[in-house]
């Protein structure tokens, strides 16, 4: 894993604590148990990242547990499916790969000598009897008749049950813990039931089968597991957790239990029986189809295991559960794609370009750097000519004012060439546009401050090259695809398409299979993996540049009936959020003046100027920020490039961090407290959960420690404090790190970087 994760969230609190006091030896061991029994998604990748990062962030480990307990429903295809998600994620297990049934005898062992100290007995009753029995939330439950049975007996039938002697069914092992415990789950539950049949490891060798509740504490006692993180539905299932570990200890460490909140995320499903039916009724291409929230399917759609890890500092680790807004991942997907991205042109819906000064049969390669302005990365020739093909929704014959792409009489750059007018369209049967005859201007190619509307993609209509285009959307047209009755009547019939007219520069055509391209204007392509072919890229779209969700005011598509689609989707122009807002301020002159007074007053870019003036909610927040103190420039930028993106459509009002909390933010970023990086968790975390941005800083530690004096003096005084542990660390201990580390955390008071301390701790021992 390339980073430890930086956010503060309860989990690190406790951690930490442990830590300083010495708890197991300040070791941290954690685990990541799936079932293998499906393909792993993101709510997974979710509780990978947080454990494989836990450990990391505290020098400790993290094992890799196949919780095969279960032997009906587990398969090998699962088993490799899954080590190779968590590889990707980043996820290193070392020689920690475990299967829970290599445990079977240890763990039988532990049931015997329950039943020798009389905490456990079989009972032989029908298990509706057992249900019956149980009682409920109200009522207490009953003791079984065979729970007074001599330890002696309930040990042959034990042994019995082992040896296949009885049908499935026909008893079960349970705790005898009190059938009058508040707490259902301690009402002498089932620790082991008899099912004949067939796992795929253990075989044959084993008619008797130890439920998860007794399986799980086990499994990690025996690992040497010290923190055992799972998800909140488990949280009564605690007190059975600590029972069997306090009468089958003692343990060295003795592990915890604790519990966050499972991710639930927008526009998806993430049950297993629901992404297993999708696959089954072929309504998706398989578990790694580019739509589903498959890790398998996530990275063939071109999302990296990056982009996952910066999700997941976005969300935090919360103990509550929530809807994710999708959003989020897509600000992250784009965030990250963004710098890895070279810009290539592309047209997936083209419109024929003649441009008519150009010698006919004259083909020039223009020199295109594959980072706009930065040609030091790399530049490649592109054929121009007179015969071209731009972006059929980049022409307008009758633009809105303020439109910055093609138009009669108007002029546009061709990105990285020259600049063009239109002059004349040419129609078709039916009156159709079918093309457009233009000129060009010689001078413009050597000349970037020659302005225009705006700046186009393009081809050469013949120098250039199909290829299978695929566009991805959401799966689902509704938020919550759980709440829709079936969910299969919400899928989103948009969700893939293709762009069969597509054309792409010939340089694309070399792309590397498994490698990421920006489509200049149009979003991120991935080179699919498995079906490009050398020379012969197949194409995904991972995400496009901009989320058209918010823009087609589509957060709720579900209320708003789709009209009836003509023929090509693309034919009418579809607007930008940015010449719509031109539209309203041409209607508005209170949202002009206001415009303008951003423009020329605060002497904000264009852009900032427009997103800021778009409407009097985001106006008067803006106002308020600098009410509160911060400056403009720095305020417009932070609102723009991450408030925006992580509000992700949600009204600036109905966040739970003010115009003036945000200003105050800024000001605390703009005066160095804390690096632009620690600035943007810092938000996301008052986006989540609000509070004082002065206050937070302090509470996750996200002040700035410059002074490398003031780590190395806490680290000093650590050592001190520590020096036998620091004695015992030199001699081989390593595991005493994280106990040190604690402490030098403590002694500076949380307010350091974790990684400098470590840093520094290192080098002072050597
Ligand atoms: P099952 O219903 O089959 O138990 P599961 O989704 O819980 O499904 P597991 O294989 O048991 O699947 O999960 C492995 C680990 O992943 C568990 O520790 C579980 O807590 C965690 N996990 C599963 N789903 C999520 C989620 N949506 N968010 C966070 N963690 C999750
Ligand atoms: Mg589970």
């Amino acid at each position: 894993m390339a980073d430890a994760p930086r956010s503060q969230n309860f989990l690190t609190e406790i951690v930490e604590r442990d830590i300083a006091a010495g708890v197991n030896g300040g070791l941290v061991v954690t685990r990541f148990p799936p079932e293998p029994n499906g393909y792993l998604h993101i709510g997974h990748a979710k509780s990978i990242l947080l454990n494989f990062g836990l450990a990391r962030r505290y020098g400790g480990r993290t094992h890799l547990r196949f919780d095969d307990t279960n032997p009906t429903a587990e398969d090998v295809e699962y088993v490799e499916s899954i080590e190779a998600d968590v590889r990707w994620l980043g996820g290193d297990w070392g020689e920690h790969l475990h299967f829970a049934s290599d445990y079977f005898e240890r763990m039988y062992q532990c049931a015997e000598r329950l039943i020798r100290e009389g905490k456990a007995f079989v009972d032989s009753q029908s298990q509706e009897a057992i249900r019956e029995q149980r009682g409920s939330f109200e009522r207490p439950g009953v003791n079984s008749p065979c729970r007074d049975r001599p330890a002696a007996e309930s040990l042959d039938l034990f042994r019995r049950m082992r040896a296949g002697e009885f049908p499935d069914g026909a008893c079960v092992l349970r705790a005898r813990i009190d059938m009058g415990h508040e707490n259902v789950l301690l009402r002498d539950p089932l620790l082991y039931r008899i099912r004949h049949a067939r796992h795929h490891r253990t075989g044959d060798a084993w008619c008797i089968y130890p439920m998860y509740d007794y399986a799980h504490p086990l499994e990690d006692a025996f690992e040497g597991v010290t923190h055992s993180i799972c998800t909140l539905e488990f949280e009564s299932n605690r007190a059975l957790y600590d029972w069997v570990l306090d009468n089958l200890g003692p343990w060295d460490p003795r592990p915890r239990q604790y519990e966050f909140a499972r991710l639930a995320l927008g526009y998806t499903v993430m049950s297993k029986r629901k992404l297993l039916q999708l696959v089954a009724e072929k309504r998706v291409s398989g578990w790694d189809d580019p739509r589903m929230p498959t890790l398998a399917g996530l990275r063939r759609r071109g999302v990296t295991p990056e982009a996952l890890r910066e999700f997941t500092e976005i969300i935090g680790v919360a103990k509550n559960n929530s809807v994710v807004d999708i959003g989020k991942l897509e600000y992250a997907i784009r965030g990250d794609l963004e710098g890895r991205s070279p810009r290539a042109l592309a047209v997936l819906n083209p419109l024929p370009v003649l441009l008519e000064t150009w010698p006919a049969g004259e083909v020039r390669e223009l020199e295109v750097p594959w980072w706009p302005g930065e040609p030091g990365r790399g530049v490649r020739k592109v054929p121009f000519g007179r015969e071209l093909l731009i972006e059929r929704e980049d022409f307008s014959e009758d633009p809105p004012k303020d439109w910055k792409r093609l138009a009669p009489g108007r002029e546009v750059r061709l990105a990285g060439g020259y600049v063009i007018r239109c002059d004349e369209v040419v129609r078709g049967e039916g009156g159709a546009v079918v093309a457009l005859r233009c000129s060009h201007d010689p001078a413009s190619l050597a000349d970037p401050s020659r302005r225009a509307a705006g700046t186009l993609n393009w081809v050469h209509a013949t120098r250039s090259a199909s290829a299978p285009v695929r566009l991805y959307d959401r799966l689902f047209s509704v938020e919550q695809p759980d709440a829709a009755g079936d969910f299969l009547t919400v899928l989103n019939p948009d969700s893939f398409k293709l762009a069969p007219a597509a054309r792409l520069e010939p340089a694309l055509a070399q792309a590397e299979p498994g490698s990421r391209w920006q489509f200049l204007r149009q979003g991120y392509f991935y080179a699919d993996p498995v079906e490009s072919r050398p020379g012969a890229p197949v194409w995904n779209r991972t995400i496009p540049l901009k989320d058209t969700w918010a823009s087609r005011g589509a957060a709720h598509p579900e209320r708003e009936p789709r009209r009836p689609r003509k023929e090509p989707a693309a034919a009418a122009p579809r607007r930008s959020r940015a010449e719509l807002r031109a539209e309203a301020r041409a209607s508005d002159p209170a949202l002009a003046a206001r415009f303008s007074r951003f423009r020329e007053a605060l002497e904000l870019a264009e852009e900032e100027a427009d997103l800021l003036a778009a409407e009097p909610a985001t106006a008067a927040f803006f106002e308020e920020a600098l009410a509160a103190g911060a400056p403009p420039r720095p305020a417009a930028r932070w609102l723009a490039n991450e408030l925006a993106g992580l509000a992700g459509g949600r009204p600036l009002g109905s966040l739970p961090l003010s115009g003036a909390g945000f200003g105050r933010f800024v000001a605390l970023v703009e005066t160095g407290r804390v690096t632009p990086a620690a600035g943007k968790l810092l938000l996301s975390t008052l986006l989540e959960r609000g509070g004082e941005p002065e206050g937070l800083v302090s509470e996750l530690g996200l002040e700035k420690v410059t002074d490398r004096g003031a780590v190395e003096a806490a680290v000093a005084r650590a050592l001190e404090t520590r020096r036998a542990e620091a004695d015992r660390y030199r001699a081989g201990e390593k595991k005493l790190f994280g106990v040190l580390v604690g402490a030098a955390m403590k002694e500076i008071q949380g307010a350091a970087d974790a990684a400098l301390v470590r840093q520094v701790l290192q080098e002072r021992l050597g």
